[in-house]
């Protein structure tokens, strides 16, 4: 009894050190704890690797280290027919070995559109019918579609822009989200962007006005729209029939659904868009009801679809609020401007026109907006002639470009606002600066759309488009200088009241 109550006691002593000092057997009475690993077997091209971390107790513990190759992808096959779909060659850095296969949108972190059809007979008018394919890391898909040219000048250039429409297999229109908060819609443009080899130009400015329309210390229709009414797009690469087609960004149509508008006869709501420099974008010669002879183009109006009502109403409102601004002034001008125009948004337009150096902007490039047929808002659109970039491609503008502000053809509201709400611009303008408009947020949103494009993707898009505009240029330091020394010199107007 002694003897073996002894034996227990020893046992009991000595079973917890057992156990705690075992280093490979039984249960712990500790949490091991693995720090310092460190490489026993070195990961390869070829094969996996090992590390290994010893706990305080002894006890060791390896784990694998995946090898294999480091690829990055190196340049894009852009000829007719590759051997391999979508074809990019892939380098790894450590064996200098190379690879060829498709891309992913992994790899290049844009969604891939691949376009299978004949474009045969396709204008801008005539539709044609092919199968649109989209993968990107957040959704994939495969549908039907229309395409058709889009755009006025840029119709003439060799890479054009597609509007599409996407459609089931039972022939309805293929609704789909492209991107969160978009909401779901079956229309899209996929702009070529040729005179902006960068492709940045007019979506990162559309970003911009965005934050500039969300900051305004109000609410009315624009506040709760997806860039205040401006475009959205990111960029997107597409292949045609196999062959790369180019780099394009992949954007909101401007049409009724991005100002949350319907066809709907009981509402007086209209777009109307300038086609071409006219007396008339000025805001100076009456609009014609048909639109096309004083170059304008009518790109929704609620009543369209009714033919009892029609669209002259629209025109009638249009013109009966370019009377206003075009004759009168004064104290009368300030006090009733409002019964015509969404001042605040025409201020905000007006100041992101010069902050931008959109030139055409100043008056080609706006839409109208009415969504109660009395009250007229501007918004901007067509951005890709700005940040120094002169409409063509051809060459630069200087920084502090007043023409824009100054000249005829600006249209007379834009100088009945600098006449008559100095004031109110001056202090939005410092407002905008020390916000969404500092150098700093300029600066983030153009370098973060170019991050957002790997270099091999460029290189294809000047290999497959060797004949483009601007290419002798790096887009993305000739922007950031441009828009630092631009916007200096404004400040220094604004401050020296010298505008
Ligand atoms: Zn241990
Ligand atoms: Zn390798």
């Amino acid at each position: 009894m002694k003897k073996s109550f002894c034996l227990l006691l020893v046992l009991a002593v000595l079973l917890p050190c057992f156990v705690a000092c075992n280093p490979t057997e039984g249960p712990a009475s500790h949490e091991h704890v693995f720090v310092h690993w460190r490489t026993t077997t070195p990961a390869t091209c070829e094969a996996d690797g090992e590390e290994t971390a010893t706990c305080s107790c002894g006890k060791t513990k390896t784990r694998p280290v995946a090898g294999g190759h480091d690829y990055t992808l190196t340049e894009l096959d852009i000829s007719e027919n590759p051997t391999v779909e979508r074809a990019g060659t892939f380098y790894c850095a450590n064996c200098k070995t190379t690879l060829v296969r498709s891309i992913t949108p992994q790899d290049i972190g844009m969604p891939i559109v691949t376009l299978t059809g004949s474009l045969e007979g396709i204008s801008k008018e005539n539709k044609v019918k092919v199968s649109f394919d989209y993968q990107a890391e957040d959704q994939s898909f495969t549908c039907e579609a229309t395409l058709k040219w889009q755009g006025a000048t840029s119709i003439d250039y060799p890479k054009k822009n597609y509007n599409v429409q996407f459609f089931e297999e039972d022939g309805s229109k293929k609704k789909v989200e492209l991107v969160d908060g978009w909401g779901k819609e079956s229309k899209y443009c996929m702009k070529a962007n040729w005179t902006d080899f960068s492709q940045a130009r007019n979506v990162v400015s559309a970003k911009l006005y965005g934050d500039v329309a969300r900051s305004a210390r109000r609410t009315d229709e624009f506040s709760s729209l997806i860039n205040g009414g401006a475009i959205d797009g990111y960029p997107i690469v597409v292949y045609l029939n196999g062959q790369f087609l180019g780099l394009y960004t992949m954007n909101t149509p401007k049409d009724k659904w991005l100002f949350g508008m319907e066809d709907d006869p009981t509402l007086r709501q209209a777009i109307f868009m300038a086609e071409q420099w006219h007396d008339s974008v000025s805001l100076r010669v009456p609009v014609s009801y048909d639109f096309v002879s004083t170059n304008w183009e009518l790109e929704h109006c609620s009543t369209e679809e009714d033919p009892t009502i029609g669209t002259n109403w629209s025109v009638d409102s249009f013109n009966r609020m370019m009377n206003f601004v075009q004759w009168q002034g004064g104290d009368y001008f300030k006090e009733n401007l409002s019964s015509y125009i969404n001042v605040d948004r025409a201020i905000d337009v007006l100041i992101f026109t010069w902050v931008m150096c959109g030139i055409d902007n100043t008056s080609k490039n706006i839409l109208w907006i009415t969504y109660d047929g009395t009250v007229w808002a501007p918004c901007v659109y067509d951005m890709d002639s700005t940040w120094g970039m002169w409409w063509d491609a051809s060459h630069l503008n200087t920084a502090g470009e007043v023409k824009s502000w100054s000249n005829s053809s600006v249209n007379v509201l834009f100088q009945k606002l600098r006449m008559y709400y100095a004031d109110e611009i001056l202090a939005r303008y410092a407002e905008l600066r020390e916000g969404p408009l500092s150098d700093k947020s300029i600066e983030k949103k153009f370098t973060d759309f170019f991050e957002s494009i790997p270099d091999p993707i460029y290189l294809a898009e000047e290999q497959r488009w060797a004949d483009r505009p601007g290419l002798w240029m790096n887009h993305e330091q000739q922007i950031l200088s441009f828009a630092k020394e631009h916007l200096d010199i404004l400040d220094d107007k604004f401050v020296k009241g010298t505008w």
